[in-house]
């Protein structure tokens, strides 16, 4: 089977754009006047991020030399892939969950490695059997994602470990935490003790700096260190470094658009449950619902009316299903009025 690879979704413009889990309430002002306040001078330099680096791992309960500040966490599974199999000859092969973030079958493949994918079970919970099961003694690198992308669902912390414990010696298991901070829950805290796992944080999501890219890895120093020489060296921007830090230093910012994002989410199943439609409760910014079989027809409409949401049924387990961005309230109660007239014709 051909990787699907990223499908880039059309341009959505000004439109209600719910369809990328964007953080829709706007990073915190503080970010905004720490990016004015950028001299002519600090923005003709190279970045240096020694400092910002401390900042975030200080953030993150961990010491600096276990984190790698990346130009979004995109770049930070990019950088894993390619020191973990670029160069690898022989055979080796990728441990994927369906349904998964498109990036790891991408760059699995351009890299030369084997595939070996774990289908979904029916509720999307986590098929932990069937992927120590994949687990060969020819993986090199398991892609983990929880809360996973596009289900919601989160790994039990007792599954992550028996993976950990299952690869085989110099393996990598990348655990990918992008909704971490929707969930309040995080692997970080035992990650000292496995040095063959990376984490892969972003403040794309909860921060809203998505435009501005920034990622973040956790991992032991030396599993990072194939990933430093790989890494171009100046890939995370001044912007992105000021914005980081005035993003960490207001808390309430995050506090408040996480209350709004669970309140979105109980509206959407709310929605649900009147609709009759399928849907599993999130841990992260995003609800996956199935609209059924005129899943394209909705989302069409619902484009047209410049409201975007993303047609995930293509995604193994998906059939019918579209995920949906849980953000403003104003903005979530807007869509679901626009999905209630195409789905049960109302006025
Ligand atoms: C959004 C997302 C990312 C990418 O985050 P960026 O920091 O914007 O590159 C990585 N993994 C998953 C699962 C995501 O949903």
């Amino acid at each position: 089977m051909t990787p699907r690879g990223y499908s880039r979704p059309p341009a959505a413009g000004q439109g209600l754009r719910l369809h990328l889990n964007e953080h829709t309430g706007g990073c915190s002002t503080d970010v905004v006047e720490a990016l004015s306040r950028l001299s002519p001078e600090e923005i003709a330099r190279y970045p240096e991020y020694a400092d910002t680096t401390a900042r975030v791992a200080a953030h993150l309960g961990v010491g600096p030399e276990r984190v790698l500040l990346t130009n979004g966490l995109d770049e930070g599974i990019l950088v894993a892939a390619l020191a973990w199999l670029g160069g690898c000859t022989g055979p080796k092969a990728v441990v994927i969950v369906e349904p998964a973030f498109e990036l790891y079958d991408l760059y699995a493949d351009a890299l030369g490695a084997r595939i070996d994918r774990v289908p979904p079970r029916e509720d999307f919970s986590f098929p932990e059997e069937q992927v120590l099961a994949a687990i060969s003694p020819v993986t090199r690198l398991v892609f983990l994602t929880s809360p996973n992308n596009p289900t919601g669902q989160l790994i039990p912390r007792s599954a992550i470990r028996a993976v950990l414990d299952r690869v085989p010696r110099g393996a990598l298991v990348f655990l990918d935490e992008a909704y971490s901070d929707f969930a309040g829950e995080s692997f970080l805290d035992e990650a000292a003790a496995y040095p063959q796992l990376v984490i892969g944080r972003t403040f794309a999501k909860a921060y809203g700096l998505a435009g501005l890219r920034l990622g973040a890895l956790v991992g032991a120093p030396e599993t990072l260190a194939p990933l430093r020489r790989v890494i171009p060296p100046y890939s995370v921007n001044v912007g992105a470094l000021a914005a980081v830090e005035a993003a960490i230093a207001d808390p309430d910012h995050r506090r408040r658009y996480l209350a709004e994002s669970a309140a979105s989410k109980r509206l959407l199943y709310a929605a649900c449950r009147r609709w009759g439609a399928e849907y599993w409760p999130s841990a992260a910014n995003f609800v996956l619902i199935r609209i059924g079989p005129r899943v394209r027809e909705i989302v069409a409409a619902l484009a047209a009316r410049g409201i975007y949401i993303r047609d995930r049924s293509d995604a193994p387990g998906c059939e019918g299903c579209v995920r949906i961005t849980a953000g403003r309230l104003d903005e979530t109660r807007r869509v679901i009025a626009a999905l209630e007239e195409l789905l049960c014709g109302a006025p």
